[in-house]
C-alpha cells in the first residue's frame, strides 16, 4: 500500500518535471498554459498572431534576436504576452535576469507589474516550476527575488536612476491620444533611443522588445525601425500587399530571421479574421487610425 502510494508520489513529481521543463523550453506553451492563470475572464483565441508573437520572443529568449519590433494594435493580447508571460517565462529559465518594462502611462505599467507578480504568487506557477527563490520586493513598480533576478516597471520618460537590465520591453511608447504631439513623439523618442540605451548591464549582450503600433510616420517605433537594428515583426490590423517599411524589410524582405512571413495574401485581410465584440473587437472598433495611419506611415518608408 505504501510503496503504491510512493510509487504514486514519484509519477506525479515526474509528470510535473516534465511539463516545467516543456514550458520552459516553448514560450508558446507557456503562454497556453499560463492563460488562464493570467486573464481567467478571457478566453485565448487560438490564431495564427499569437504564435508569431510566441516564436519572435522565444527567439530573444534564446539569443537569436536581439532587438525586436512588433508592430500590432491593441486588442491582440500583446501586453499579456510581450510584457506579462514573457517576463514571468524568463524567470522560469534564469530567474536571475533583470529586466525593465516601460509603457507610456503609470497606469498600464502598474497593471502589468501586478500581473506578472500575480502569477508568479499563483498556485499554478509555484506547482509547475517550484521555484527555488523567495520575494525580495513586492513593490507595484519592482518584483526582485534572491536570486538577484528583478523586473522594474517604468513610465516612458521615467527615470530608473543607475538601475541597467538584461533586457528592456517597450509596449506602447505613445498615447494614441498624443500621436500629433511633436513633442511627446520627439521625447518619447529620445528617451527609447538615446536614454534607455545606456541602461544595459552589458552593452554587447543587452535584448530589446519594442512593441506597439504604428501612430505616426514621425513616432518612435519609426526612428527605431529606421536604425536598421531591429527584426521587424509587422502585424497590421489590415494586410498591406506592398510593404516597404523599414531599413531592416528593405534589406531582408518580409520574411524574419526565423522564417515567419505574414500568412495573409489579400490586401486588406484582416488580423483577426472575424469579429468578437468586447473582447477582440475589431480594428475599426479599437482604433479609427488603423487602417489609414498605418499604411500611410508604412507606404512613406518610415
Ligand atoms: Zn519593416
Amino acid at each position: 500500500m505504501e510503496s503504491k502510494l510512493l510509487l504514486m508520489r514519484e509519477q506525479a513529481r515526474r509528470r510535473r518535471a516534465e511539463l516545467s521543463e516543456r514550458l520552459r523550453a516553448n514560450f508558446a506553451d507557456f503562454i497556453r498554459a499560463s492563460w488562464s492563470v493570467v486573464d481567467p475572464a478571457m478566453p485565448l483565441i487560438n490564431n495564427w498572431h499569437i504564435d508569431a508573437l510566441a516564436e519572435h520572443l522565444q527567439a530573444v529568449g534564446d539569443r537569436q534576436i536581439r532587438f525586436l519590433m512588433i508592430n500590432i494594435g491593441p486588442g491582440y493580447a500583446k501586453s499579456i504576452i510581450g510584457s506579462v508571460m514573457f517576463s514571468a517565462w524568463l524567470w522560469t529559465r534564469d530567474p536571475q535576469s533583470k529586466i525593465i518594462a516601460a509603457t507610456y502611462a503609470r497606469a498600464l505599467t502598474i497593471r502589468d507589474s501586478l500581473r506578472v507578480r500575480d502569477l508568479f504568487q499563483s498556485e499554478w506557477y509555484r506547482d509547475t516550476f517550484d521555484p527555488q527563490w523567495e520575494w525580495v520586493k513586492t513593490n507595484e513598480d519592482w518584483l526582485s527575488n534572491t536570486q538577484k533576478g528583478e523586473r522594474r516597471a517604468l513610465t516612458v520618460r521615467g527615470a530608473a536612476t543607475g538601475f541597467r537590465a538584461d533586457g528592456q520591453i517597450f509596449d506602447d511608447l505613445l498615447n494614441a491620444s498624443e500621436k500629433h504631439s511633436k513633442v511627446t513623439r520627439d521625447d518619447a523618442t529620445e528617451w527609447a533611443i538615446k536614454t534607455m540605451s545606456s541602461r544595459f548591464n552589458d552593452m554587447r549582450n543587452g535584448w530589446r522588445v519594442v512593441i506597439g503600433q504604428r501612430l505616426h510616420e514621425l513616432d518612435p517605433y519609426g526612428a527605431m525601425l529606421a536604425t536598421g537594428d531591429y527584426v521587424h515583426l509587422n502585424l497590421p490590423s489590415e494586410f498591406e500587399r506592398e510593404r516597404k517599411c523599414c531599413a531592416w524589410c528593405k534589406e531582408h524582405g518580409s520574411t524574419t530571421p526565423i522564417g515567419f512571413t505574414d500568412k495573409r495574401t489579400q490586401e486588406g485581410e484582416l488580423l483577426l479574421p472575424f469579429p468578437t465584440p468586447g473582447l477582440w473587437p475589431s480594428p475599426s472598433a479599437t482604433s479609427p487610425f488603423a487602417g489609414e495611419i498605418l499604411r500611410t506611415a508604412t507606404r512613406r518608408g518610415s
